[in-house]
């Protein structure tokens, strides 16, 4: 930038890139990210300012739909953690309606409408009846919890693959159908959605499977909001701490060596004990 460029937040949104026009008669399925709304793409928020209606779900926070345009319409089509999904034909059935009207529709999501999230099923629905349409990933909880608890999602030095598991099945049930041995021995972290419920039936079957017991865990509350609340523990004892810590939905469960990082880079920590755990992890990994 040279000394001629304007700066300050203005200038910058003159410079931003031409969005694509937000067609009457289109949907778009945009993630929202897990709550903060500096998460947010800038596609997501031109949608949200162009959209004449904007049908959301539960875990899409306030922040966000302040965003929107003055004349927006917002329709609620939340389904909260376990409850029967009775009305996912009804949204499809409200997106293709609101589109064949000639409006510009945002079906908005949180985190990201391909990580357990349904947008495929939308995404199908709109494909089948023609509607057009366009879909826009978002953060999802698992990366965005983790960075703001202050964990790589990945370390070389630690784990080269990341497996992301839902703790619910379709009826509501864990998921019985996983190879949990192949994922105690060829997993290095695991990270559970929708996992409270079932938290310590996929525990025990963890360390059934031969996971040690003491393997670390991190529980995220309500990730990247004011209301977050962060839990470190142990593969045995993650439940029960859940339980204690009276942790509430939406939460996501990450296990593996990874979150030893954190007390490296947590953001709450002071900047000496961060510095005193970052030399002593790089001693560690010099060792290897
Ligand atoms: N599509 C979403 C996930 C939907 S499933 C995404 O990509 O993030 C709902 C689950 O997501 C919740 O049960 C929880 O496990 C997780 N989740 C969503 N938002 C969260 C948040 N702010 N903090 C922690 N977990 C969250």
């Amino acid at each position: 930038m040279n000394e001629n460029t304007p700066s300050g937040p203005i200038a910058a949104a003159s410079r931003l890139p031409e969005m694509p026009a937000f067609e009457p008669g289109s949907v778009w399925l945009v993630g929202a990210g897990p709550g903060d709304p500096g998460l947010l793409s800038l596609l997501a928020f031109h949608a949200l300012g162009q959209a004449d209606d904007i049908v959301y779900d539960a875990l899409v926070g306030d922040g966000i739909l302040a965003l929107a345009g003055a004349g927006a319409v917002c329709h609620a089509a939340g389904k909260r953690g376990g409850k029967p999904s009775a009305k996912q034909a009804d949204i499809t059935e409200k997106l293709i309606e609101l589109a064949r009207a000639g409006r510009k529709v945002l079906r908005l999501k949180g985190g990201d409408p391909f990580i357990f999230g349904r947008g495929g099923e939308e995404a199908l629905a709109l494909a089948a009846a023609e509607v057009p349409f366009r879909l826009v990933p978002g953060i999802t909880a698992a990366v965005a919890g983790l960075a703001y608890a202050g964990i790589p999602i990945t370390d070389r030095r630690v784990n080269s693959a990341v497996t992301f598991i839902t703790g619910h099945e379709a009826g509501g049930g864990p998921p019985e159908g996983l190879d949990w041995r192949a994922l105690a021995s060829g997993a290095p972290v695991l990270i559970l959605y929708m996992a409270l419920k079932h938290l310590a039936w996929m525990a025990e079957r963890l360390i059934s499977a031969g996971l040690d017991p003491d393997t670390a865990v991190v529980l995220i509350s309500k990730a990247t909001t004011a209301d977050q609340h962060i839990v470190e523990t142990h593969l045995a004892a993650a439940a029960a701490d859940a339980e204690a810590a009276k942790l509430e939905a939406p939460a996501i469960v990450a296990i593996g060596d990874v979150v030893g990082l954190r007390a490296a880079l947590d953001p709450s920590a002071t900047p000496e004990a961060r510095a005193r755990a970052a030399l002593a992890l790089s001693a560690d990994g010099d060792r290897d």
